[in-house]
């Protein structure tokens, strides 16, 4: 991409309407738009970034064995009369009449609207155990939307739902999604502790919430002090091994949101406990029948008994988890993309826009890098060298080649590593060599 080219409206002046750091550098460098209180346009370099964020998501997902479908976004009233959940889910529900009076809503989470796909299709034992997921956008009228993306109300989610036969293999279908969890946040750069929470109106008994540590979080926390530089999928299993010792000890290190919280009957001494704040990633939930029973989907058993299925819901707040990236993830000049996420794997900065030798070696490298497989932001803009370097540090690309006539007449060019601020002058064979391998 050609900056010259390319729509990023970024700001010179920091915006006064944003509280914490992650809303302002993603205003700052023109990556989303509030264009109603809690609810925003992606711009292209955010959504490239979304993009990658959901890739990650799915790839895991499907590693997991969950499958992908895309279910609407606008659903029917009755599948949430079945549940009860029509009066009881309040006004965080957008509800719509559409021209024939018929109540519709605009979904803020899909069990309602899984099980009745089930129902209709599964009808033996033997077809189980079933995940399904898709990444589609929620909307909940969130009483104080904030923070920018962290608390739309439209926003993106990742929600896969499991059905299985029994409570011993929904067990194993929950672990298969904390696994899958765990892998993909350490894929997105992020330490996610799971913590136990509560469950909330999606109800059930086991339920662990994915949390950031972060000043900024909204959630109260707290955690054994192991948790701060345990390296989790040290000995992870893979997805067919028994994954119940991995969850056992993984569980066994304390971690709690604060409803669950009890400082009386707290199993962690106060020297070793941790207090803190978190922004929660994503939710997972192990619910039994609660949705099965009352909307009837039942399989036939070995015996050819009738028997409601064992449900599980696991959803991970994929637009969220940009604010949160960069909340962990951030200095000064602006935003640190981790490799696998970032909107450009190399920023490429011409500093003499016009110099015939420089344009030359310029789009020759930038060839090459497109060649090799790289999202390249090419940055032949005429503006500024110092312009130039602010930018790229603001929108976080993670290597920066920077070519100009001063360099290139002794034959090299030079190689900034974003997140540590180091730079070495190479030859431009050394270079290409280097972002390539
Ligand atoms: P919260 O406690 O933050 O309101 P929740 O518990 O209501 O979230 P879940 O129903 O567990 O949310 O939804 C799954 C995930 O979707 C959450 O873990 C979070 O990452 C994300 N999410 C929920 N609400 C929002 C929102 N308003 N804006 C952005 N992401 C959200
Ligand atoms: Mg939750």
């Amino acid at each position: 991409m050609r900056l010259s080219s390319f729509f990023m409206p970024t700001l010179k002046e920091t915006p006064t309407e944003a509280q914490i750091v992650s809303h302002r550098l993603m205003l700052r460098a023109g990556m989303i738009r509030q264009t109603s209180a809690g609810i925003y346009a992606w711009l292209p370099l955010g959504h490239r970034v979304l993009k990658k964020i959901e890739q990650i998501v799915r790839e895991e997902q499907n590693a997991a064995g969950a499958q992908e479908l895309l279910m609407p976004t606008i659903q029917s009233a009755d599948l949430w009369r079945e549940s009860g959940r029509y009066d009881d889910y309040g006004k965080e529900m957008l509800r719509i009449t559409d021209r024939h009076d018929r109540d519709m809503l605009f979904g803020p989470t899909n069990e309602e609207m899984i099980t009745d796909i089930f129902r209709t299709f599964v009808k033996s034992y033997r077809q189980l155990p079933l995940n399904l997921y898709h990444i589609q956008w929620k909307f909940r009228d969130e009483i104080r939307p904030r923070f920018g993306i962290m608390r739309g109300r439209e926003f993106l989610m990742k929600d896969a739902y499991s059905f299985d036969i029994d409570p011993a293999s929904a067990r194993r279908s929950y672990q298969k999604m904390f696994l899958a969890y765990l892998r993909t946040f350490a894929r997105l750069g992020l330490k996610a502790i799971p913590m136990r929470a509560d469950t909330g109106p999606i109800g059930g008994d086991l339920s662990h919430e994915f949390i950031i540590l972060a000043e900024t979080g909204e959630s109260g926390v707290f955690c054994h002090k192991d948790w701060m530089d345990l390296d989790v999928l040290k000995n992870a299993p893979g997805f067919d091994d028994d994954l119940q010792p991995f969850f056992d000890a993984t569980t066994a290190i304390y971690a709690a949101t604060d409803e669950k919280h009890d400082a009386a009957n707290c199993p962690v001494g106060e020297a070793d406990l941790v207090s803190a704040r978190g922004i929660e990633v994503g939710h997972i939930f192990n619910f039994g029948t609660k949705y099965s029973k009352p909307m009837n989907a039942v399989v036939a058993g070995p015996n050819g008994e009738s028997i409601p299925v064992e449900m599980g819901s696991y959803g991970i707040g994929v637009s969220r988890l940009m604010g949160a990236i960069i909340e962990a993830s951030h200095d000064d000049n602006g935003i640190i993309w981790p490799d696998s996420v970032a909107p450009f794997n190399v920023g490429l900065i011409n500093l003499k826009v016009g110099d015939s030798e420089t344009d030359r070696v310029c789009l020759d490298l930038y060839g090459k890098l497109q060649a090799a497989g790289l999202d390249v932001a090419y940055d032949d803009r005429d503006e500024r060298p110092g312009a130039k370097f602010a930018d790229m540090d603001l929108i976080g690309v993670p290597w920066q080649l920077v070519v100009g006539p001063r360099g290139l007449k002794s034959g090299v060019v030079e190689l900034k590593r974003r997140a540590t601020g180091v730079k070495e002058e190479l030859s431009v064979d050394a270079a290409l060599a280097k972002l390539t391998a």
